[in-house]
């Protein structure tokens, strides 16, 4: 144990080090290992790394997150290296739209608006027109104008969630996110009832029965906004597990159970203190976009920004 926490301690030295070196900054999600978060610069959702991604002045980024969040990192800042340090940590739920599939789609309804969700690839924001995150996909939702059919792409739960709030009717892509639409709501009222006291907190990517019996429903940044404010000392949280990381540091004196114990994505754990060293050092592996998808993603995304 004492060994581990050395070579942490050690590993961490290194990574600082090589970080002044390189100009860099090392943007982290939630979702990422404890001491992963740690050695970060900025520690955030979605909205907000895309947020510090266009604003850094450093040289280099360090994503430490999934492939898609440091392409956006690339695409709202070209001229940077973007670095993800495990090149094979990628998003299922990404996975489930392609840039083909969604092109036929809008053959189908040829007049749609195309919404995407961030966790979505380049190419297929590229097909969009505008992004979201889900911090603030209401707030894109309700910007489009009414008469127009809107295609929300590629997660169902968010978009069944955003069609229920805003009283419209959307058409919804078949993904998913596995690590959210795995929780059930029997596993919600199982943790409900081990723990009366808390109140549940889950992600809109959670099926619609799941989140019917929250008594919020937020991002991971809206978690930790409303952890803070909100009357209560304990919580359940039906998001993946990395985010009680941050929840408990930025709240000591409040408890937070996880709602099951299976919610974790093995591809946002991939990244490792060895592997953000080592992407330090070589600067490799980094991420690219072709510029004719990169150009049109960055519309997408950059009508998103000015929103938020
Ligand atoms: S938690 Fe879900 S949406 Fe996030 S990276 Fe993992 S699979 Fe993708």
């Amino acid at each position: 144990m004492r060994e581990e926490s050395a070579k942490t301690t050690e590993l961490s030295r290194k990574i600082r080090e090589f970080k002044e070196k390189r100009k860099a900054v090392i943007l982290a999600h939630f979702y990422q290992r404890p001491e992963v978060q740690d050695v970060a610069d900025f520690v955030g959702d979605s909205l907000q790394l895309a947020q510090q991604a266009a604003g850094t002045d450093a040289r280099v980024i360090v994503f430490c997150g999934v492939c898609f969040m440091a392409e956006c990192a690339k695409i709202l800042s070209p001229d940077k290296i973007v670095v993800l340090p495990e090149e094979e940590a990628g998003c299922p739920l990404a996975n489930m739209a392609t840039a083909a599939a969604v092109r036929a789609k809008k053959e189908e309804v040829p007049d749609c608006l195309v919404v995407t969700y961030v966790n979505s690839s380049a190419a297929v924001k590229a097909e969009s027109d505008i992004c979201c995150t889900s911090s603030n996909a209401l707030k894109v939702i309700s910007s489009l104008p009414k008469e127009k059919p809107v295609l929300f792409v590629p997660d169902r739960n968010l978009g069944h969630y955003l069609s229920r709030q805003t009283g419209r009717g959307l058409i919804l892509w078949d993904g998913y996110c596995h690590v959210h639409d795995r929780l059930t709501a029997g596993e919600i009222e199982k943790a409900r009832a081990a723990h009366p006291e808390a109140a549940v907190m889950v992600h809109p990517e959670c099926r619609p029965e799941v989140i019917d019996l929250a008594d919020h429903v937020a991002s991971t940044g809206g978690m930790l906004k409303y952890a803070g404010s909100a009357p209560f000392s304990a919580f359940i949280i039906g998001t993946e597990q990395g985010m009680l990381y941050p929840l408990q540091k930025a709240y000591p004196d409040k408890t937070f159970y996880p709602a099951a114990s299976h919610m974790v994505c093995p591809n946002m754990k991939l990244t490792t203190l060895e592997k953000v060293k080592q992407a330090l050092e070589d600067l490799e592996p980094r991420i690219e976009v072709a510029p004719e998808i990169r150009d049109r993603a960055r519309r997408a995304l950059t009508r998103m920004l000015e929103l938020s």
